[in-house]
């Protein structure tokens, strides 16, 4: 029996149009960059999409693996056009090298953007589809935070979204995109998408998906499927820092007959644009969100959450407006982390642990956002900064922090990394002896990944309003390319029906 030759790959990259820092080709390097058979070692038995493309496939007796390309870096800023041609250049050879394929499973964004390119996941299924035909099935995962755009439709109507925010499905819905893969190699079966923009560009703070709108989304997706005509619904929040013609929000349904997928997306996309004002919400700043966790008494710490700054959104997770307000207030039992600095750890290094050193704290990158704040600090432990999350976010994944300083400010534990990291494992902390369940107050560089690993570890969680490039406030960008009007910057009328006859007529 002829074995299906099915192909797999991963590109991927959040990118934010308004991070200093853009992605070079060495960030993919370090972050994850596998060719061939290294894709097994890196993902086998991890909670990513790749290791449920790889579930799925190793189960098949007629399937032959064929392992590309991985290219991953945490989300910053745009990626230069050097890298990401790089990376397409060695995907397409890849494929070609491959020799006959009967399918191919993706996992991408959807919220990538290259300097001259705003759209390079679209642009890259279309060169990979001059490489395999129209014909040969592709499946991707996306991002709950992706700007979906139609033309992604053209290539392909199997696209997965995450369903869940922390991100903790992963896994799942690479396992659903490669059983739909193999139903329509396998079984012949169709699948049609239906696919409704929304002229929105949520702030994400509030798009969690244990509670508040998101949550009702994600419930009235499942409940859609529960139709058997419809196969699979994605919501897609989209990514309000891709300075892009295609940001937003979107609905994507995947259905076996195209006029229930239709019904279905339209419906979903009327819910969406009707719970929208859920999504705002008001922030303390930093002084009050402070002074709110030293009044508070729990048994549990008390998270400031440091979201501007937060690296998986973006940030360049140096700000230093909070580290500030903390090395002021002094608390007792107080740890912030991680501060991307690796200057100061190369200090720590000179210096040596036990030993007290003079530190320009953070605040070199974006010292708009708060310049470096000056310290006499003790250097308390040194570590290489490799871990493995403890999950169930990226469970068992490896995390480079390209070195680690634990060091102490007056009564401020404090944690230095190499590379803008979310602090999203507790592992970051506890490589290095550091243990957040023990303190009183946790400042933390991170959004909302944080809580799948934290949330059992940690009493009440404050999100403060400081400044960054990850802030919750949109109005604070200057926006060139995104669709005008647009919610929330715009205040506009929007229905679902009307604006489709809109587009009909032209
Ligand atoms: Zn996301």
């Amino acid at each position: 029996m002829r074995k299906h030759r099915i192909g797999i790959a991963f590109f991927y990259h959040e990118s934010h149009s308004f991070s200093p820092l853009k992605t070079e080709i060495e960030h993919f390097r370090n972050e994850g960059y596998f060719i061939g058979d290294e894709i097994y070692d890196a993902y086998t038995g991890t909670k990513t999409e790749v290791g449920g493309f790889l579930d799925v496939l190793k189960k098949q007796e007629d399937v032959e693996i064929i392992p590309l390309l991985c290219a991953a870096a945490i989300p910053a800023g745009v990626v230069s056009t050097t890298a990401y041609s790089i990376i397409e250049k060695q995907m397409l050879e890849s494929i070609r090298k491959a020799g006959r394929l009967d399918g191919l499973l993706l996992a991408l964004h959807g919220a990538m953007v290259v300097e001259d390119l705003f759209d390079p996941e679209e642009h890259l299924l279309g060169k990979i589809r001059e490489v395999i035909g129209l014909h040969v099935p592709i499946a991707t995962t996306l991002d709950m935070h992706a700007n979906l755009s139609a033309k992604m439709i053209d290539y392909t109507p199997l696209h997965f979204g995450f369903k869940t925010y922390p991100h903790i499905d992963m896994y799942e819905q690479g396992v659903q995109a490669a059983i739909a893969l193999l139903m329509q190699l396998n079984e012949g079966i169709s699948f049609y998408a239906a696919f409704e923009k929304l002229p929105m560009i949520p702030p994400s703070i509030n798009m969690r998906t244990a509670e508040g709108p998101m949550s009702k989304m994600i419930e009235w997706a499942k409940q859609a499927e529960e139709d058997d005509d419809i196969y699979n619904v994605s919501v897609f929040g989209g990514f309000p820092y891709s300075d892009i013609p295609m940001a937003g929000a979107s609905v994507l349904v995947v259905s076996l007959y195209p006029q229930k997928g239709e019904e279905t997306a339209k419906k979903l996309a009327s819910l969406f644009w009707s719970v929208r004002e859920e999504f705002i919400m008001d922030l303390p700043d930093v002084r009050e969100g402070m002074n709110r966790a030293i009044s508070l008494a729990d048994d549990k710490p008390i998270v400031l959450a440091d979201i501007s700054d937060n690296p998986l959104s973006g940030g360049s997770g140096d700000t230093t407006e909070l580290l500030r307000e903390m090395v002021h207030k002094n608390t007792p039992d107080t740890l912030f982390g991680g501060l991307y600095d690796p200057e100061s750890i190369e200090a720590c290094r000179k210096s040596g642990v036990g030993n007290k050193v003079s530190l320009s704290l953070g605040g070199k990158i974006s010292p708009e956002f708060g310049v470096p704040v000056l310290v006499e600090a003790t250097v308390f432990a040194l570590s290489d900064g490799i871990f493995y999350n403890s999950g169930p976010f990226n469970q068992h994944l490896k995390v480079d922090l390209k070195g680690a300083a634990h060091i102490r400010v007056g009564n401020i534990d404090i944690l230095l990394i190499g590379r803008p990291m979310s602090a999203n494992d507790p592992e970051m902390f506890r490589h290095i002896g550091l243990e957040p369940q023990a303190k009183r107050i946790l400042g933390l560089k991170a959004k909302n990944h944080f809580r799948a690993a934290f949330e059992s570890i940690v009493g009440p969680i404050i999100y403060v309003d400081a400044l960054g490039v990850a802030s919750n406030r949109l109005t604070t960008f200057t926006y060139r390319h995104i669709p005008r009007p647009i919610w929330p910057l715009d205040e506009i009328q929007f229905e679902v029906e009307q604006r489709r006859k809109e587009t009909w007529r032209h």
